[in-house]
């Protein structure tokens, strides 16, 4: 079926998208001798590389893979976004900001068996839009009912325990657990299972805490391999220390350093979200709203002068060059290099949150990721993938028209 004017082919088998929420290429490279499971899918079935949607963002890609569709096309282009009719700074966690219907409801519309389970409750509302199935978070296992999310009971009656903190690693591996034991108890057509990244934010490829985290989630990845799924996984985007040589964070406050330059601005910085514990909500993706539109060209230049930032586009630019909505992205984009992020002022960020170092996302330098899934390709979607140009959006696609 076409769904946003893509095509979706039934497959016989359920078919299972996994976001591994923050994990780029080198934490599987590192943590191979612990993931014999995901070793096996690559050996086995296919594997490549793929690009994120820009911004490098959590809620901005896991929406493009369940639309197939970039953020000019479904709206959603971070977590918050600056309301100009509104005059505030706007939560873009409701599917009213989602301009088109997901592949999950459309597939649960037409009478297939759909389950979405995500880590975190912040994205649940929107996967859940219009989904006639099972769709729950782990953060909120606890609260789940058949009326808000198909399902009841799910610590006791389906997982048998009770659902770590959120900042708990295993709040992830519950998440991917939770998708076998669905599967384990019934057949599903379709399935997105979606993690969170406190353990990327945290350690890096190879750390101890890092491997540990990910053999966990490799033995559950098993389990619905033997169940005979469809898998592919994937991630929203990967991950970088974002650190000075003395392990402080590393930022360019530019709504500081532009009212410096008499520039006035309001920053939005995207990444913001509850749980800034990750982060102090500093990545690699700013936008900004002038107060006089005239000193436009004064502004991208000396932003372009400060070190660590890469690109500075308009708001025309930025629509072209990274397919995101003009009115949800203010008249400047603004993307760092791979070691700086950008902040609004010094005060603004609760920088203690983050002085033991920092590892974050936004830009381009988090955006290539790996897609792998546990069946050879057809030669098509083999050669497709081997290009490297495609996107982590494409996986319902690859998954349903690639076998
Ligand atoms: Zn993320
Ligand atoms: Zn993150």
């Amino acid at each position: 079926m076409k769904i946003n004017n893509r095509n979706y082919t039934d497959q016989n088998k359920p078919v299972i998208g996994v976001c591994m929420d923050g994990t780029s290429y080198p934490y599987y490279e590192a943590a191979k001798d612990v993931m014999p499971n995901l070793q096996r899918f690559i050996k086995e079935g296919s594997m490549g590389m793929v690009k994120s949607v820009i911004p490098s963002f959590t809620n901005p890609n896991n929406m493009a893979i369940v639309t197939g569709v970039p953020p000019v096309v479904n709206g959603i282009c971070g977590n918050f976004y600056w309301d100009t009719e509104l005059e505030e700074e706007v939560m873009m966690n409701d599917p009213k900001y989602l301009k088109v219907p997901t592949i999950l409801s459309e597939k649960s519309q037409n009478g297939k068996k759909v389950a979405v389970v995500t880590a975190k409750d912040k994205l649940r509302k929107m996967l859940a839009h219009n989904l006639d199935g099972i769709c729950f978070s782990a953060e909120f296992a606890n609260q789940a009912t058949l009326e808000e999310n198909g399902i009841e009971n799910v610590e006791q009656g389906l997982m048998g325990k009770e659902r770590p903190g959120i900042y708990d690693p295993y709040i992830s591996v519950y998440c991917i657990e939770a998708g076998a034991k669905l599967l384990q108890k019934e057949h599903f057509d379709i399935m997105y299972l979606t993690t969170t990244d406190f353990v990327q934010h945290k350690y890096a490829p190879g750390d101890p805490e890092a491997n540990d985290f990910l053999s966990k989630i490799d033995h559950w990845l098993g389990e619905l391999d033997k169940l005979g799924a469809i898998i592919g996984v994937t991630a929203d985007h990967g991950m970088q220390a974002k650190t000075n040589t003395d392990g402080s964070p590393k930022v360019q406050f530019i709504e500081k350093l532009l009212n410096e330059q008499e520039i006035r601005t309001r920053v939005i910085l995207p990444i913001t979200d509850p749980y800034v514990v990750h982060h102090g909500a500093l990545g690699g993706y700013g936008t900004l709203y002038l107060e006089d539109k005239g000193q436009l060209e004064e502004a991208k230049d000396y932003l372009l002068s400060l070190e660590g930032i890469e690109t500075v586009l308009t708001n025309a630019e930025a629509v072209e060059k990274y397919e995101l909505p003009s009115d949800r992205i203010g008249d400047l984009v603004i993307l760092s290099d791979a070691a700086t992020t950008i902040g609004r002022t010094p005060e603004w960020h609760d920088l203690d949150k983050v002085k033991d170092g920092l590892r974050s996302h936004g830009s381009e330098h988090s955006q290539v990721v790996p897609m792998i899934f546990n069946k050879k390709l057809n030669d098509e979607y083999a050669s497709k993938l081997a290009t490297g140009e495609c996107r982590n959006f494409d996986l319902f696609h690859f998954l349903s028209n690639g076998f």
